[in-house]
């Protein structure tokens, strides 16, 4: 472990955020899994970082209700992002991270970055190496122009961001930045949880 991420997990532990450190992707998978039983419900939120891990797989094996919208219709994908809100568990990844310890989101509908403040009982944050980011501006610098427009993409939204790369701060119909969240503390009635992944993981 490097000394910036030394520094992250003090600062979150300063902020009462639990946090644990994680070699490789294999490791925090076993650990999330070992620490869910069967019957919890899990909710999934819009995160490339829980998908890279096939998460959802595993816990649909293990034989728990998994809730999560990017698997099922359009029209049903209301009610399944309730559901995962009021779940046992949360599993997400996140937009950055800071090395002071604050967790940077920004969302279009606002039900993943909702549901890692309020909802679930657990939250269990996902969090590769490459989303430390040195300050507020540089996370929002990082989510901007290195996330948003790989989302947009992949959600084929006519955006300028999926167009050319950069943010615009664009008032478009599909518009994914709706919500920007700053987690500062442990939140009252949470159990959030930051796994921190010395390798890369999600965008
Ligand atoms: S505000 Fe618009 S252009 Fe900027 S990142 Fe968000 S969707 Fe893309």
């Amino acid at each position: 472990m490097d000394n910036i991420t030394e520094k992250v997990l003090q600062n979150l532990e300063n902020r009462k955020i639990n946090s644990k450190y994680f070699e490789t992707k294999e490791d925090v998978k076993k650990a999330i899994l070992d620490e869910i039983s069967s019957d919890n419900t899990v909710g999934i939120g819009g995160s490339m970082s829980v998908k890279e891990l096939n998460l959802y797989e595993s816990l649909v094996e293990a034989g728990n209700t998994v809730y999560w919208h990017w698997l099922v219709s359009k029209e049903e994908m209301p009610s399944v992002r309730k559901n995962a809100h009021n779940s046992d568990v949360y599993l997400t990844g996140t937009n950055a991270l800071t090395e002071e310890g604050e967790l940077i989101n920004i969302d279009g509908i606002g039900n993943r970055v909702a549901s890692m403040f309020y909802g679930p009982k657990k939250v269990i944050v996902v969090c590769g190496i490459n989303k430390i980011c040195s300050d507020l501006v540089a996370a929002i610098d990082r989510i901007k122009n290195e996330a948003c427009h790989k989302n947009s993409t992949r959600l084929k939204l006519k955006t300028p961001c999926a167009a050319t790369g950069e943010c615009t701060d664009c008032k478009s119909p599909d518009r994914m930045c709706n919500v920007t969240t700053i987690i500062s503390g442990k939140p009252g009635e949470v159990d959030l949880n930051v796994y921190i992944v010395g390798e890369e993981l999600g965008f």
